[in-house]
């Protein structure tokens, strides 16, 4: 599939339809601008996409059990701890706030498992024996209701200039699947006049992607929404004595959901860790617990896909099958034979630390040096990846209004998912939508707000 230069009547269009349907980012605390996007959707297989959707429910299953299996997560996070002093902290925090009977409270998942294409291993033509876990993000998984808008556009501008088959292009109820999902948990609280807390960072950029779905609680739910960063939550909101209630400036909050706390810098004093452990010895449902965080490790990544341990978790050997086709080679770094390999040939690996965010993974020579001088009391914070090649496609990518001339791109695919849990009941488990970041073939990191990436959405091919 190939498209033409955009005319620059077709880009302004775009660009226009983009701030007006609300798909915006910060810049400063004064200015904004569109979102960046690709001029047309990318191609991408349908195999792949649709297997995707369908592991996510297997994939929230397994989080859950992950996270109700204490002696398991505190065996891998005990390890991670022993190195990475943050990691450190946020297992304390769960350990200092998990109930004493050891029952799993009510949870809200709200996931978004990330994949990249191996080229080389879509055998005969199948992509879907490519599709590979790059991770999944259990904390403040981003760019819903910014996805949900790029795939209207595109979807629009795919009908009114008739050069794509817009019947190609899945719909992406990303953003309402989302909102439904926060309001779903925030019924089971079962308070009519509770809200819902937004736990943010004081300076983040992507504002309006939040915005966007506090807006339609309202709307659609009727539900207000609260918005606190972590040191504003440790000194204005309090637990009431006798039931553990969580009030913040006299208001119940049913709910809390986090977009913020999965980096260290959202934690820069005391404060904000006393308003995180507040949050999680209350009876507000959490989404997510500090449990299910912890379960988004990459270190728990690495874990999981060691032989025999998808099946502590499952009887159902095709449900483990399913899961298992999505892992890449993952290897801790007590394994001096794969070590060896990554030094060999780093081209062929990543090296990624317990962090959330963007920019943490080293790659190539900046690898093999610090897999050199790393000191072995630092392994367990660290692991070794497979190196991903998707296939290579092209695009035009706008950002700042302005369109690039045809580059070669690859896709990282995400699926938004949600889960609902009381005790070890699933009561609610589902897909909710997509996030397709398009990226110059040429750039390691992931990013939008980092500017290596761009909002993208699937033209399926099969
Ligand atoms: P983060 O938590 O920082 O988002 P990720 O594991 O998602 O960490 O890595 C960030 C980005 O790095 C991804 O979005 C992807 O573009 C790239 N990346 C990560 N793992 C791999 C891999 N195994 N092969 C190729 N690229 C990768
Ligand atoms: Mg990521």
């Amino acid at each position: 599939m190939s498209y033409r230069q955009p005319s620059p009547e077709r880009v302004q269009e775009a660009v226009d339809l983009a701030l007006a349907s609300g798909l915006l980012m910060a810049d400063t605390h004064t200015s904004f601008t569109h979102a960046p996007f690709t001029a047309f959707p990318s191609p991408y297989p349908r195999t792949a996409y649709n297997k995707a959707l369908a592991v996510a429910i297997d994939f929230n299953q397994l989080m859950i059990r992950v996270a109700m299996d204490h002696d398991f997560l505190a065996r891998v996070t005990h390890d991670i701890a022993s190195a990475d002093p943050f990691t450190a902290r946020l297992f304390n925090s769960y350990l200092e706030t998990r109930p004493v009977d050891g029952a799993l409270p009510p949870g809200l998942g709200l996931f978004r498992s990330d994949y990249l294409l191996q080229a080389s291993a879509a055998t005969s033509g199948d992509w879907g024996n490519a599709l590979r876990q790059v991770e999944i993000n259990t904390i403040s998984s981003a760019f819903g209701a910014l996805s949900s808008r790029l795939s209207e556009l595109h979807h629009y501008l795919a009908a009114r200039h008739g050069d794509i088959d817009s019947q190609a292009l899945p719909s992406n109820p990303a953003q309402s699947g989302m909102v439904d999902a926060l309001a779903s948990a925030w019924r089971h609280y079962g308070e009519a006049d509770a809200v819902i807390l937004f736990v943010i960072q004081a300076d983040e950029r992507n504002i309006f992607d939040q915005r966007h779905m506090e807006h339609m609680l309202w709307t659609r739910h009727g539900i207000a929404v609260v918005r606190r960063t972590l040191a504003q939550i440790s000194e204005h909101a309090c637990l009431s004595s006798d039931s553990q209630r969580l009030r913040i400036e006299n208001q119940e909050v049913a709910l809390v959901y986090f977009r913020a706390g999965y980096t260290p810098g959202d934690y820069d004093d005391e404060c904000a860790w006393q308003g995180r452990v507040l949050l999680e010895r209350s009876i507000a449902i959490k989404c997510p617990t500090l449990a299910m965080q912890l379960c988004g490790t990459k270190k728990m990544q690495q874990c999981l896909a060691e032989p025999n341990v998808l099946e502590q978790f499952f009887d159902d050997k095709q449900q483990c099958q399913r899961l298992r086709s999505c892992f890449a080679g993952l290897y801790k770094l007590d394994d001096r034979e794969a070590v060896d390999r990554a030094l060999m040939s780093p081209e062929n690996y990543v090296l990624k630390p317990q962090r959330e965010g963007g920019g943490n993974n080293l790659y190539g020579q900046d690898m093999r040096r610090a897999l050199a001088a790393m000191d072995e009391s630092k392994f367990p914070g660290w692991i070794l990846m497979e190196y991903i090649r998707p296939p290579r496609s092209s695009n035009f990518l706008i950002r700042d209004r302005q369109c690039s001339a045809e580059i070669p791109t690859v896709s990282e695919l995400g699926i938004f998912s949600m889960c609902l849990n009381q005790g070890d009941t699933l009561l609610e488990n589902r897909a909710l939508g997509h996030l397709l970041r398009t990226k110059p073939e040429t750039e390691k990191e992931g990013g939008i707000v980092a500017r290596a990436a761009v909002l993208d959405s699937p033209c399926l091919v099969d």
